[in-house]
C-alpha cells in the first residue's frame, strides 16, 4: 500500500462532483465520491451520504461515522488505510432509500472506483451495497451478514449498515464480530493466499461481476 494518490481516481472523482446523471444532483450541496487510500486493500461500500456527508463532502463523517471508526479500531483496522464511498454519491432527500434507478446510474462508478483502487476485500455496509455488488437477489443481510464471496478476486463480505446497528445492542454485537471476522479472513488471504478461502460457503451462487470491464 503507497498511498499516493491515483490520478486517475482522482479524475474520476472530478467526474463525480459534476454529475448530474440522476436527481439526487440537483438536491446535494456536495457529491461525496469517497475518502481513504487510493490503493487500499479494503473498501467500505455504505447506502448514500446523510446531512452531514453532504455537508463536508466526506462519507460517514456523522454518528454512523464514529461507530464505524469505532468497528474498524476494534477490528484492528485503520481508517486512513481502507476506502470508503457509497453505492450512491449524492445524498437522497430526507435520507430516503435510493431508488432503483438513482443506484443504476451511480454504479458505473462504484466499479470504476473498484477496478482503480484494486482492493483485495469489500466489506458492503447495508442492503443496497450487498445487492449492488454481490447479487442482486440477496435482499435480506440477515441471511448473509458475516459470510465471504468470492467475485473476480475480490472477497466481498456483507455486513450491517453502521447506523442500523448504532442503536440495537444485538446488531451492534453482531457487526463487531463480523468486522472482527472479516479482518481475520483477510489477514490470512494477505499471508496464506486465496487457497484457504473463503471458509464459509455462500447461500447463493453469487453473480459474476465484469469488474475490470469498467476502467
Ligand atoms: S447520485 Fe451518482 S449518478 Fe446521481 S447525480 Fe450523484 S454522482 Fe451522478
Amino acid at each position: 500500500m503507497s498511498r499516493a494518490p491515483n490520478p486517475a481516481l482522482e479524475d474520476l472523482h472530478r467526474e463525480i462532483r459534476a454529475c448530474r446523471a440522476c436527481g439526487l444532483h440537483a438536491g446535494r450541496t456536495n457529491a461525496v465520491p469517497g475518502h481513504g487510500c487510493h490503493d487500499a486493500d479494503i473498501m467500505l461500500v455504505g447506502e448514500g451520504p446523510g446531512y452531514h456527508e453532504d455537508q463536508q463532502g466526506l462519507p460517514f463523517v456523522g454518528a454512523a461515522g464514529r461507530f464505524l471508526n469505532e468497528l474498524l479500531a476494534r477490528a484492528g483496522i485503520k481508517r486512513d488505510e481502507v476506502f470508503i464511498t457509497n453505492v450512491v454519491k449524492c445524498r437522497p432527500p430526507n435520507n430516503r432509500d435510493p431508488q432503483p434507478q438513482e443506484i443504476s446510474a451511480c454504479k458505473e462508478y462504484l466499479l470504476a472506483q473498484i477496478a482503480l483502487i484494486k482492493p483485495r476485500a469489500v466489506f458492503t455496509l447495508g442492503r443496497f451495497a450487498l445487492a449492488t455488488l454481490v447479487d442482486e437477489r440477496l435482499t435480506s443481510i440477515s441471511r448473509v451478514h458475516g459470510k465471504a464471496y468470492r467475485i473476480s478476486g475480490i472477497i466481498y463480505v456483507p455486513l450491517y449498515h453502521p447506523a442500523a446497528a448504532l442503536h440495537n445492542e444485538r446488531l451492534r454485537d453482531t457487526i463487531v464480530e463480523d468486522m472482527s471476522h472479516a479482518s481475520a479472513l483477510l489477514r490470512r488471504e494477505l499471508t496464506e493466499g486465496p487457497e484457504a478461502q473463503p471458509e464459509k460457503a455462500p447461500k447463493a451462487e453469487p453473480k459474476q461481476l465484469g469488474l475490470l470491464d469498467v476502467q
